[in-house]
């Protein structure tokens, strides 16, 4: 018989799925490496059993320990998975923009989670950032995750994504594009791919309202670059140390329109139902093709499953409500 012994077993391993309609126009393959497979349905699972399993080994999480993180939904579905399978606790602090379904979903895995405001200072004593650091120091027997600047984040993906890509393509692979948010997926694989043969291009997608791309073209960390946007999942207002700017070659910027939108196309066009910053990634695929010639291989990663966007990117209404919609 063959069977996996536990649900974390059957993390990873995701196959890559050729894009068909919506890449028509570019001269290259483009080849989608399919994360909502993973049991938690994100890449987050990967992150989040490694971050879990370097704990333990090391001695910051001890049986029967509480888990604490400030998660937007996906990483904590992957830490609430793993926490079920080897009796820990979960505290999740999570900012008002992210989606319902997100939250329910936490609960159901049995979840604490406390919902902050999302447009408040990262230093504000209310940002999610500072309520999960003042949880962690609060909580007996806690361990804070902290998977901005947690370098497991990273590794998992250079020991398990990035090869896997890199097998799945023989090698052939060209470009690599993906979402950033804490940099784990970019720095993990775009570090393997670049490891294995330096040609390879590592391109991030950022949003309007985040700092990453600004920063990575003049090294100034512009705070006119923050403000309030609709994207889940990408940019950031911080730095976090998980994001090495080095691997990637550069950045370019997909507005909350367009990320919607094609969240929307992605479903209609190639049957994938996946989350909003898979519209937001191909809708990068898709402004970068000046890069590309008719002998690429273009991997774009797509983090997560669209169950979760259902009350917003897949409702009409909402879409309306957005001016996302004519
Ligand atoms: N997309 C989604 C849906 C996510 O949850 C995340 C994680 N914040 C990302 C993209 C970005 O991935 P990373 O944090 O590894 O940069």
């Amino acid at each position: 018989m063959k069977y996996a012994k536990n649900i974390l077993e059957t993390i990873g391993n995701t196959p890559l799925v050729k894009l068909n309609k919506l890449t028509e126009k570019l001269p290259c393959l483009v080849l989608a490496k399919y994360e909502p497979f993973n049991p938690g349905n994100s890449t987050k699972d990967r992150m989040a059993l490694k971050m879990i399993e370097d704990a333990e080994a090391d001695g910051r999480l001890k049986p029967g320990g509480t888990i604490i993180e400030g998660t937007s939904g996906n990483t904590g579905m992957g830490l609430a998975l793993a926490a079920i399978v080897k009796g820990y606790k979960c505290i999740f602090v999570i900012n008002d923009k992210q989606s319902k379904e997100k939250v329910d979903v936490l609960k159901a895995f049995g979840a604490q989670v406390i919902v902050c405001p999302t447009d408040v200072a990262p230093e504000d004593p209310r940002s999610y950032y500072s309520v999960s650091k003042r949880l962690g120091e609060e909580t007996p027997n806690s361990w804070y995750v902290n998977q901005y600047d947690n370098p497991s984040n990273t590794q998992a993906h250079y020991e398990s994504t990035g090869p896997e890509i890199w097998k799945q393509t023989d090698g052939k692979i060209t470009h690599f594009v993906v979402g950033v948010g804490t940099g784990g997926t970019v720095t993990g694989i775009g570090k393997y791919l670049k490891e294995q043969n330096p040609n390879i291009k590592v391109w991030g997608v950022d949003t309007y309202g985040s700092v990453f791309k600004k920063y990575h073209e003049t090294g100034i960390f512009d705070e006119n670059e923050i403000y309030p946007y609709v994207t889940e999942g990408i940019g950031e207002d911080i730095l976090p140390k998980n994001v090495d700017f080095s691997v990637i070659d550069g950045f370019t910027k997909v507005t909350d329109k367009d990320a919607a939108i094609y969240t929307q196309r992605l479903a209609k066009e190639e049957a994938m139902f996946l989350g909003n910053s898979a519209g937001a990634a191909i809708k990068g695929v898709l402004q970068l093709e000046e890069h590309f010639t008719k002998e690429d291989v273009v991997v774009v990663l797509f983090h997560d499953h669209g169950s979760r966007y259902v009350g917003k990117m897949f409702n009409d209404d909402w879409m309306k409500k957005q001016g996302f919609l004519d």
